[in-house]
């Protein structure tokens, strides 16, 4: 089969190597939208999406303040290799880079549902730390931000569905999100990290099969087998939801004053208990 660009052979989504690379650069370079003169902190696990987005960022903002920032949760066996990549990569590109580690270590805090104690207290110190930079980027990509999606439709959490939007809460402390491979499928992530030669552990978490996002993840991917383009669909019928897409005002919890939608937020509940 020739690629729909030109007549070379196909290697993914009816493009040949050369010309699926550009693709996704474009939709990349359109999910970052106009970043021009702002400083930006990359969230980074040192994985293939986290390490795309910021070879991908710099390349195109090569002027702009950046600075990659990792959180390592504290969880044995896991995380270093992925610090050893970040590490290697971003002396390469010339980017600078800082890690934050949990207070406690997760594994210390033996939590009976890993994975939410985890992202609370992630992305409250990801916060807090890219507060001095105007805009935060994340690398979910497709398959994340349709699971997330379906994950708050099960758990009716319908508060969450507007904080999972770029610019949809308003806290003077809550950093505005960009992400830019929201379009683009965790397959087609990996394909461009491969064809672009990078390379990182692959080492899976202990605690991701015990994980709720694991099971929706295995449906989803049985739907998109069967029924291919779900992932998208699910995630432009959320963006089509005017109406529930208001901006959020948060408040501020009485124990830290970080953003928060209870009195006290998740993140200090977790850390005081
Ligand atoms: Fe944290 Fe769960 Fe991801 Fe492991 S799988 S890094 S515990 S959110
Ligand atoms: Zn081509
Ligand atoms: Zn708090």
């Amino acid at each position: 089969m020739k690629c729909k660009n030109c007549s070379r052979q196909v290697l993914i989504n009816d493009y040949c190597k050369d010309c699926f690379i550009k693709y996704f650069e474009k939709e990349f370079r359109k999910g970052l939208g106009n970043l021009k003169g702002k400083s930006l902190c990359i969230a980074v696990s040192g994985g293939k999406d986290s390490l795309t987005t910021l070879y991908l960022t710099k390349k195109f903002y090569p002027e702009n303040k950046i600075l990659a920032l990792l959180i390592d949760e504290g969880i044995h066996g896991y995380r270093h290799g992925t610090i050893k990549s970040l590490r290697k990569y971003a002396v390469e590109w010339g980017i600078p880079y800082k890690i934050l580690k949990f207070k406690k270590p997760l594994d210390s805090m033996n939590p009976k549902r890993p994975c939410s104690v985890c992202g609370v207290l992630r992305r409250y110190y990801l916060n807090k730390h890219a507060r001095v930079f105007n805009v935060l980027i994340l690398g979910h990509n497709l398959d994340d931000e349709a699971q997330s999606t379906l994950m708050n439709v099960f758990m009716r959490y319908a508060s969450r569905f507007n904080r999972m939007t770029v610019k949809q809460v308003t806290h003077e402390l809550f950093v505005k999100r960009v992400k830019p491979m929201r379009y683009l499928s965790e397959r087609e992530v990996m394909a461009y990290f491969l064809l672009k030669g990078f390379n990182t552990s692959m080492r899976e978490c202990p605690y991701a099969r015990s994980s709720f996002r694991d099971v929706v993840r295995k449906s989803l991917n049985d739907f998109e087998y069967k029924h291919s383009g779900t992932k998208l669909s699910i995630i432009k019928t959320y963006d089509s939801l005017g109406i529930i897409n208001n901006p959020v005002n948060l408040g501020s919890c009485n124990a830290c004053g970080e953003p928060s939608s209870n009195e006290v937020c998740k993140a200090c509940m977790i850390l005081k208990g």
